[in-house]
């Protein structure tokens, strides 16, 4: 039996992406060898590449003005690379701060540059429950570039309306809502997200670049962290993760076949107002500590009246199968992620639960 998984990340996968990659496991497109096998430099592998790379563009309609990355070393790599290419020496960034993420992305950019903190709301205890207006962002207009995150993974807070820099390039971390909804890349310089929470396993991570900001970059840096080598290269310069670009690729035919991002923000809506819904149906038991405005989509955080009962909430959904439900270390409490491969029928089951817990012991 398949678990009914509601971890942060990696995630789980939509099991039509995983039956096809266990169909082709050991011989892929008639190869006698499976996709893992074969050189990047093959057709059999380049084909799957250049699929990946043309359904994304398809899905997410990527105007010509971008051009798509396929990288490694995760968004905690970009918080390294993203100085290092984009803030050239005595030019400063804007860091808008909205959680653990933000944080470390602003530590890396400190090592390598002045960043600027736009706009904070982390709270007097550390914790973060919004995210900031457009009207609270204090950007400068001389920044090379403006940092934000567009959902906060361990708060469960979100952008709903994504933050207008003007003329300064926007670079986003769009790790944990990427591709939950339509979106209008023209607006972004530099999309990234790592795979392993919407978008397929861990080992990829997709970034989405504005090709100008592109030729803009720092060139005194090694070639290997420029991300115009890589461009240049259609993401082959060197060996790429194959195994995971190829199972992207399946996940992505499996939204096309769910009506692309339209369907997924209509599936994701639905199970984001069935949580929240439930939870303010029953506020006298779960504690919901974001600011409505600012409720993630995504991840979904709540707590009950102790922390014995979070535990003890968490055990018994683990023996009704579902699983991942623990709060992050940082942030306490129980946490529902409900990325794209989670079914509204997962959600269902897993609002009876929480009503029977607050039956039970409420
Ligand atoms: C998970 C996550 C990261 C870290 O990703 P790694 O692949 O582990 O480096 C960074 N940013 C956000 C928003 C995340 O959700």
């Amino acid at each position: 039996m398949r678990a009914i998984n509601f971890s942060a990340g990696p995630a789980g996968l939509p099991l039509p992406a995983l039956e096809k990659a266990r169909d082709e496991l050991l011989d892929f497109a008639g190869t006698g060898m499976s996709i893992m096998e074969q050189s990047h430099r093959d057709k059999p592998y380049e084909s799957v590449h250049r699929d990946a790379t043309e359904r994304l563009h398809k899905l997410l309609g990527i105007p010509d003005t971008h051009t798509v990355l396929w990288l490694t070393g995760g968004a905690s790599t970009q918080f390294a690379l993203v100085p290092m290419n984009f803030l050239p020496a005595g030019k400063s960034a804007d860091y808008v701060m909205t959680g653990v993420w933000s944080e470390k992305a602003l530590d890396e950019a400190k090592l390598l540059g002045t960043p600027r903190i736009a706009a904070t709301t982390r709270g007097p205890d550390g914790k973060y429950v919004r995210v900031p207006t457009q009207a609270e962002v204090q950007l400068d207009p001389n920044a090379a570039y403006v940092h934000s995150t567009s959902n906060n993974t361990i708060y469960g807070t979100q952008f709903h309306t994504m933050l207008d820099t003007g003329k300064v390039p926007h670079v986003c971390d769009m790790s944990s809502d990427f591709m939950w909804r339509p979106l209008d890349v023209g607006k972004f310089d530099f999309i990234y997200a790592g795979a392993q929470k919407n978008l397929g396993p861990s080992g990829v991570l997709v970034a989405i670049a504005r090709k100008e900001f592109l030729q803009s970059a720092r060139k005194d840096i090694p070639k290997i962290f420029r991300y115009q080598t890589h461009a240049e290269a259609d993401s082959l310069y060197n060996t790429p993760p194959t195994l995971a670009i190829y199972l992207v690729r399946n996940v992505l035919e499996w939204m096309e076949g769910q009506g692309g991002l339209p369907g997924m923000e209509k599936r994701n809506r639905t199970k984001a107002e069935l949580l929240y819904g439930t939870l303010d149906r029953l506020s006298g038991f779960y504690v919901a500590p974001v600011e409505k405005a600012s409720r993630s989509v995504m991840n979904i955080v709540f707590r009950t009246p102790s922390e014995a009962l979070d535990a003890e909430f968490v055990t018994s959904a683990r023996k009704e199968n579902m699983i991942g439900l623990k709060g992050h270390r940082t942030a306490g409490g129980i946490r529902v992620s409900a990325y794209n491969a989670v079914s509204v029928q997962d959600i269902e089951v897993l609002v009876s639960f929480m009503e029977q817990f607050a039956k039970s012991h409420g």
